[in-house]
């Protein structure tokens, strides 16, 4: 195995193998404009999502990790990379902040999704083998959104769609959304759905006890995205459409066996409207359409787990830089008992494969 050696900001040395790149796949940026438009907003009382009031009425305060993550984000240059390298990140794969434009009037979410594509793709050049983007879109119409993820495929170069869990309370499954599907699928191009804060129908008894965030309701509300995608029936209807998922997929892995048996109970049943027979069992799509990453999840027994059920060259790396990017996870991570080819698949090949790197 051979080793580089950086001396991260707390001024301890650690040493990385340089066997393998590793890609972070999850990695958060957004343009000054956006956060710009995000303060008017929250100034004038214009959003009465408070998922979003909360996150972005802390992250646009004058706390010390506010100031130094709305400075992080915007930025895709000399300190981002100074930062990879002392963590031994070679790659990341950029993407439109949680919740992008999906919470703004739909006419001034299309412009800035389009104007934040053209501005990323001017980072991505100026660093092309230390960046890659994600293609934002704006799904409050689905198929400006659809018209944007083709031409991020074919005249910017992204790699991927980023979507922020639920627009304003709706969810993908729902079939006027499916265009974007569609057009995914068509590409090749994978679809990261990243968290959002629970929609407005669900928040509430998380945000009154101070859970709506990363801590748990992330992973609730866009568990429960991935799962409505599935049931609803989408991959039968794109079988080849395939989802990256953050967070070690957001719980799902763990609830599988559960899901499978009481879906199939419901089925029978026929209790729900909304709950049809399925080609398979809900598992069956998590293993041959979802993709997961370790962002926020440097943690060996449930990277270890997700692996063993749902298959290793599914499992793969992120970071999610600027909001935890500790080089001690890294670290962590490199250090876990497994062959340089393994760790190669999980760090670079996973990626190369999934985005077409
Ligand atoms: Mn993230």
């Amino acid at each position: 195995m051979t080793e580089t050696q950086v001396l991260n900001e707390t001024g301890t040395t650690l040493a990385f193998s340089t066997d393998y790149k590793r890609i972070a796949v999850e990695e958060a940026w957004a343009p000054q404009q956006l956060l710009d438009v995000y303060r008017t907003e929250l100034a004038a009382g214009n959003i009465s999502d408070p998922g979003f009031n909360s996150l972005w009425g802390y992250y646009l305060g004058n706390t010390e990790r506010a100031s130094a993550l709305s400075a992080r984000i915007v930025e895709a240059g000399p300190n981002r990379l100074a930062a990879m390298d002392a963590a031994g990140v070679d790659v990341q794969i950029l993407s439109l902040t949680c919740p992008g434009v999906q919470i703004l009037k739909t006419d001034i979410a299309r412009t800035l999704a389009v104007e934040a594509n053209n501005i990323l793709k001017e980072s991505v050049d100026a660093y092309p083998d230390r960046f890659y983007g994600l293609t934002a879109i704006a799904p409050q119409d689905p198929e400006h959104a659809a018209q944007e993820i083709r031409r991020g495929h074919d005249n910017l170069g992204f790699k991927g769609v980023i979507i922020n869990s639920h627009t304003q309370g709706e969810y993908l499954d729902d079939k006027k959304f499916w265009p974007i599907f569609e057009a995914a699928e068509s590409l090749n191009t994978p679809i990261y759905l990243h968290p959002n804060t629970p929609s407005p129908q669900m928040i509430q008894p998380y945000v009154e006890s101070g859970l709506d965030g990363a801590v748990f309701g992330f992973a609730a509300e866009t568990g429960l995205h991935l799962l409505r995608i599935i049931t609803s029936g989408v991959f039968d209807r794109f079988p080849n459409l395939k989802i990256v998922v953050g967070h070690l997929g957001e719980a799902l892995p763990y609830w599988m066996w559960r899901i499978d048996f009481m879906h199939a109970t419901s089925v029978k049943s026929r209790r729900y409207e909304a709950i049809k027979p399925l080609k398979m069992r809900p598992s069956d799509y998590l293993k041959r359409n979802i993709w997961f990453t370790t962002s926020g999840m440097p943690w060996a027994p449930a990277v270890e787990f997700v692996r063993d059920v749902v298959g290793t060259e599914r499992v793969m790396f992120a970071w999610d830089y600027p909001y935890q990017w500790d080089p001690q996870e890294v670290a962590a991570l490199d250090a876990l008992p497994w062959s340089i080819e393994e760790k190669k698949e999980f760090f670079q090949g996973a990626a190369e494969q999934v985005f077409r790197l």
